[in-house]
């Protein structure tokens, strides 16, 4: 069984001559790979017309499919469709719903609709458009049974990234999958509170039993591992396989097991508290708003998550956290009575199910012998009452703060298992 093999072409002078990192072919490259294409030749070429046909012709003939990046844009400079449509024979027309498009485009942005706006409308005649919906040059496919196809798309990185997603991927998907090509698929199981080493030791017994064309990373987190497995074979199989490496290692894991679907850590957090219908709020002390930013990255976070407190200052986690100027005198910022007082108050004040309060000693500076550079006190409040939990980090500030969200969300986890 062969695999699909992918080219791709970067066109753009200001990537030539050191002015932009080529960073759309590394993306571009890592999502081929992970469908299972191999990419065989990479190329950087000028904004010239016969740059470009010339690429085309010399590129490896054995590949499948070329993608490239660049110039597709209205200026001067932006020579790839007049390019394509010269290598290809075809006039160029103006595809009907990329002009409503940017009719609407224009109109959004109060803008008038001018020549070198509706020039994006203009494409290959044997091109399918592929819609960009984050700028205004459409990306295009040339599919072909003979040869190899092309797909051109913008250099904007975020409006290249949307149109692959969106129309490359999938077809690409359907091309590997249909032409009996080999793909490569991924199951990533999240662990928590087990070390890597530990892991590789409990899974060592059944390495053996695991299929042949799996292969098994270790990769660590903030407090977690992802065991991420890979398998490359035949399409109708390959999930199979997966499933049989999953079911052999799930019972080795145990409850370090959080999640076998690809979840990220707040991902399980937010699929957890949506399933048992509880509310989160968060106090954030060291981690300065870094915990509600991560659970908000989620999309249909505001299903669970109210909002939070960040109580930098002992003045902020009096006045607005509800800890007693007395609990602050005795105890300091860092230590359990605070963390208990604000996760209750919190809890309280915002009305959620669960509240988890976060204060430490992120440094560099700040450390004592009693509390060192990497202390981090959480507590979490729930109908049950307040638990609190003190870790010892690392010296490193961000390593700190990273880890003391990770902390505060795997404690709300425990939580909701035993709830
Ligand atoms: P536009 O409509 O903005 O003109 P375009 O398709 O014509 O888009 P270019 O003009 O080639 O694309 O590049 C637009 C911007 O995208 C560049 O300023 C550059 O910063 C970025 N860019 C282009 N090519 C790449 C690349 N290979 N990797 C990363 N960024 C790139
Ligand atoms: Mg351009």
């Amino acid at each position: 069984m062969h695999s699909y093999r992918v080219a791709i072409v970067s066109i753009g002078d200001e990537v030539l001559n050191g002015d932009t990192l080529n960073t759309n072919a590394q993306w571009i490259a890592t999502q081929c790979t992970r469908l299972g294409a191999h990419v065989v030749e990479q190329r950087t070429i000028p904004d010239s017309v016969s740059a470009i046909t010339a690429t085309l012709t010399s590129l490896n003939p054995s590949v499948e499919l070329i993608i490239t990046t660049g110039g597709l844009g209205p200026t001067h400079d932006d020579l790839t469709v007049a390019a394509l449509a010269e290598f290809f024979g075809d006039e160029l027309v103006e595809d009907i719903s990329t002009l409503e498009y940017l009719h609407q485009y224009a109109a959004a942005r109060g803008r008038n609709m001018t020549e070198r706006l509706r020039k994006q409308a203009l494409v290959p005649s044997s091109a399918r458009v592929l819609p960009n919906r984050v700028g205004t040059a459409p990306g295009l496919l040339f599919a072909r049974r003979e040869g190899a196809s092309v797909v051109v798309l913008p250099g904007v990185p975020r409006e290249m990234e949307a149109i692959m997603t969106e129309s490359v991927i999938p077809w690409l998907t359907e091309q590997i999958g249909t032409g009996g090509y080999s793909v490569v698929r991924e199951r990533v199981l999240l662990t928590a509170g087990v070390p890597e080493s530990e892991l590789a030791d409990r899974i060592e017994p059944i390495r053996s039993q695991l299929p042949a064309e799996v292969d098994i990373a270790f990769l660590p987190g903030a407090m977690t591992v992802r065991l991420r497995l890979r398998a490359r074979g035949n399409v109708d199989s390959v999930e199979k396989t997966l499933d049989h490496a999953t079911a052999l290692l799930t019972p080795l894991l145990g409850t370090s097991l959080l999640s076998d679907r690809n979840e990220r850590l707040v991902e399980v957090l937010q699929r957890r508290c949506i399933e048992q219908q509880k509310t989160l709020a968060v106090a954030e002390s060291c981690t300065g708003g870094m915990l509600g930013a991560e659970i908000t990255s989620v999309p249909g976070s505001s299903a669970y998550f109210l909002g939070g407190l960040i109580c930098y200052s002992d003045a902020v986690k009096i006045h607005f956290g509800g800890v007693r100027p007395e609990t602050l005198s005795t105890y300091g910022a860092v230590s359990q009575q605070t963390v208990e007082e604000l996760s209750r108050y919190i809890r309280a004040a915002y009305g959620s199910d669960i509240a988890v309060a976060i204060s430490g000693v992120a440094g560099p500076g700040g450390g004592t012998v009693e509390k060192p550079v990497g202390t981090v006190w959480i507590a979490v409040a729930d109908r049950h009452g307040v638990q609190a939990r003190k870790f010892l980090f690392t010296t490193d500030r961000q390593t700190n703060r990273t880890r003391a969200c990770a902390a505060a969300i795997l404690m709300v986890l425990e939580r909701l298992q035993s709830d």
